[in-house]
C-alpha cells in the first residue's frame, strides 16, 4: 500500500507495511531507518539495524564529542586505550561491511514527521525518507575559547573526572568555571591531587558562600578573571595568561562551563524533553513520538560515556526494529 507524501512536493513516495517488500532493498533515499548522528551512539544503532537486515542511512556533521583528541581508557577491550577518532573509524569500518547501511556527511537541518508514514530528513544536500528515526546528536560543549583552544581538547583540556581524572593524579590542575558545579568538580579532583586552582573565566562569580568556604578549607585558590591566552606545545598546556596578566602554570584544564544538548531536531518534532532539556526516553530508548528513538549523550544530563552511548544505540536499534515489524510478527 503506498501513499503520496503531501509535504515533500511528491518527490518521495511513502510506502506503508513494507516488511514484505524486501527490507534491505530500498531506493537510496528511502530506507527503513534514519540515524542522525555518527558518533558511538549513532554508529552502534546503525550496526544493529544493519544486522537486523534493515536499510539504514546515518547522517553526520562530524563535530561531536567523539571528534576531539582524547583517548578512551575506560572502554572495555582496549588495554592501551583507544583514541575516540579511531574508535569512530573502527565503527565506520565495521558498518562498511553491510551494503544496506551508508553514512552520509550531511548536517540535517530539519525533519518532517508524516505520522504513521514515517519521516523525511532534510539537509542542504537533499531529502531522505525513513520509516523510523534514531536521534543520536550528542551535545555541544562550552570549552573556553582562546586562540588554538581546539588543539588542547582531549590532550590537556578535559571536562570529565570519570574519563580523565585517573591519568591526572598528582598533576597541576586548573578548573575553569564560575558555578557550584565547577567548585564541586574542583573538590572532587582534590581527592586526586592537591595542586588545584579555580579560574571563573566569566564576568560572574556565582560560587555560593558554602562552596567558597569548602574551597578555602581545601586550600583551593579562586581566581576571578578570564583566559586571554594559552601557552603550550602539541596540545599540552603549560601556562594560562589571564586578561589581568596573571600567569598560571599548569598541566591540565578541567572545563566545567557546561554543555548544551543538541535538541534542535527533537524540538522540531515536538519530542518531550526532561526538566533539564534532554530528550526524554524510556528504558528502550523510545521517545514521546511513535517511531522516534534517541541514544547517547543527548538522552541524559549524566552518564556521558562511550559505553552508555554504544549500549543506548544498540537498544534504540532493537526497539526501532521491533517497531518496524508488521503486527502479525509481534507477540503483543
Ligand atoms: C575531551 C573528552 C574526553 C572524553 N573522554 C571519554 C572517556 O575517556 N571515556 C568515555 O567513555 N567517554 C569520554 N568522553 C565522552 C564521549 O566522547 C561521549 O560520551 C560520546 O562521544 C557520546 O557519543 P554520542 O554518539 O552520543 O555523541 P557524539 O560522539 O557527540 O556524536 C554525535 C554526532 O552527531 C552529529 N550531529 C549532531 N547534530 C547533527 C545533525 N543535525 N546532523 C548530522 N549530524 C549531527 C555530530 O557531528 C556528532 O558526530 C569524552 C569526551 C570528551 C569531549
Amino acid at each position: 500500500m503506498s501513499h503520496a507524501c503531501n509535504t515533500c512536493n511528491g518527490v518521495i513516495i511513502l510506502v506503508k507495511d513494507q516488511d514484505v517488500v524486501g527490507r534491505a532493498a530500498r531506493s537510496t533515499n528511502h530506507v527503513d531507518a534514519l540515524v542522525v548522528g555518527g558518533g558511538p551512539a549513532g554508529l552502534s544503532a546503525a550496526l544493529y539495524l544493519a544486522r537486523y537486515n534493515r536499510s539504514v542511512l546515518v547522517f553526520d556533521s562530524g563535530h561531536g564529542r567523539s571528534t576531539h583528541h582524547q583517548t578512551n581508557r575506560n572502554y572495555l577491550g582496549f588495554p592501551d586505550g583507544v583514541s575516540t577518532v579511531e574508535l569512530r573509524g573502527l565503527g565506520r569500518a565495521q558498518l562498511d561491511r553491510y551494503s544496506n547501511a551508508r553514512v552520509l556527511h550531511h548536517t540535517i537541518t530539519s525533519i518532517d514527521d508524516h505520522a504513521e508514514l514515517g519521516f523525511t530528513v532534510l539537509s542542504q544536500g537533499g531529502a531522505w525518507h525513513g520509516r523510523t528515526l534514531v536521534l543520536a546528536t550528542g551535545v555541544l560543549d562550552h570549552f573556553p575559547h582562546f586562540p588554538g583552544w581546539e588543539s588542547y581538547v582531549g590532550r590537556s583540556m578535559f571536562w570529565c573526572i570519570t574519563c580523565d581524572g585517573y591519568e591526572n593524579r598528582g598533576k597541576d590542575i586548573l578548573v575553569v568555571g564560575h558555578t557550584d558545579a565547577a567548585a564541586g568538580e574542583a573538590m572532587q579532583l582534590h581527592s586526586l591531587t592537591d595542586r588545584i586552582r579555580l579560574l571563573t573565566n566569566s564576568e560572574v562569580d556565582a560560587i555560593s558562600p558554602t562552596f567558597r568556604g569548602r574551597l578555602d578549607a581545601a586550600g583551593i585558590e579562586i581566581i576571578h578573571d578570564h583566559i586571554a591566552q594559552a601557552i603550550g606545545t602539541d596540545g599540552l598546556l603549560s601556562e594560562i595568561v589571564t586578561r589581568a596578566g596573571k600567569r598560571i602554570g599548569l598541566d591540565v584544564v578541567f572545563s566545567i562551563q557546561g554543555a548544551n544538548p543538541e535538541t534542535v531536531l527533537a524540538r522540531q518534532l515536538g519530542l518531550r524533553l526532561t526538566a533539564t532539556g534532554w530528550i526524554d526516553v524510556d528504558t528502550e530508548q523510545k521517545t514521546s513520538a511513535e517511531g522516534v528513538f534517541a541514544a547517547g549523550d543527548i538522552t541524559s544530563l549524566h552518564s556521558h560515556q562511550v559505553t552508555a552511548a554504544v549500549h543506548e544505540g544498540a537498544q534504540a536499534a532493537s526497539a526501532a526494529n521491533y517497531f518496524l515489524y508488521p503486527p502479525e510478527l509481534k507477540a503483543s
